[in-house]
């Protein structure tokens, strides 16, 4: 997603400008990022600011039920006005910051990328309640229990499934 600053290059420093943005992340997990950018002229080359939000789409963790599960995030980065290699630079600590394209806009899309990862939860649950799925036949027990007894090994349970079977056929 590449943003024209040209408006502000000319300008002095601290002159900005913000616009809203919608940007296709190409994955099947996020649609769409919609958000605000701000961006400003500063001593380096450009500062940005990004308000971002989006619904991911996701599998619960435990049931595998699809969910929808908002996300909102920020970030702050740097577009410098060209790529600094010397370390002794003053700048050296911005040395893997983003660059200006020659055409006069910045390309946010690796930055947005990057942060999209970050805040991107490793496991959601499709509600604190889940109660995932049946171990022994797969189904949801969110929709229900199924009819499964619990899979009993050791001696010490044999008494235990016995008064079980028992509850379930009174029941
Ligand atoms: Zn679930
Ligand atoms: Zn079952």
């Amino acid at each position: 997603m590449k943003i024209n600053i040209e408006s502000i290059t000319s300008g002095k420093i601290g002159e900005k400008f913000q616009q809203n943005f919608s940007y296709d992340v190409n994955s099947d997990n996020n649609p769409v990022v919609q958000g605000q950018i701000f961006v400003m002229k500063t001593n380096y080359g450009v500062g940005v600011h990004a308000d971002c939000s989006t619904i991911l789409r996701r599998s619960c963790g435990r049931c595998l039920d699809d969910i929808k599960l908002p996300l909102k995030f920020s970030f702050n980065e740097r577009f410098l006005k060209e790529k600094t290699e010397s370390p002794e630079n003053e700048l050296s600590n911005m040395a893997d910051a983003f660059t200006i394209e020659a055409d006069g806009t910045i390309d946010v899309s690796q930055a947005l990328e990057q942060y999209l990862v970050l805040e991107t939860p490793l496991k959601s649950l499709c509600g604190d309640n889940c109660k995932g799925l049946c171990q022994q036949c797969g189904s949801n027990l969110n929709q229900g229990t199924c009819s499964c007894v619990p899979r009993l090994s050791h001696p010490a349970w044999e008494n235990l499934r016995d008064l079980w079977e028992n509850k379930k056929e009174s029941v």
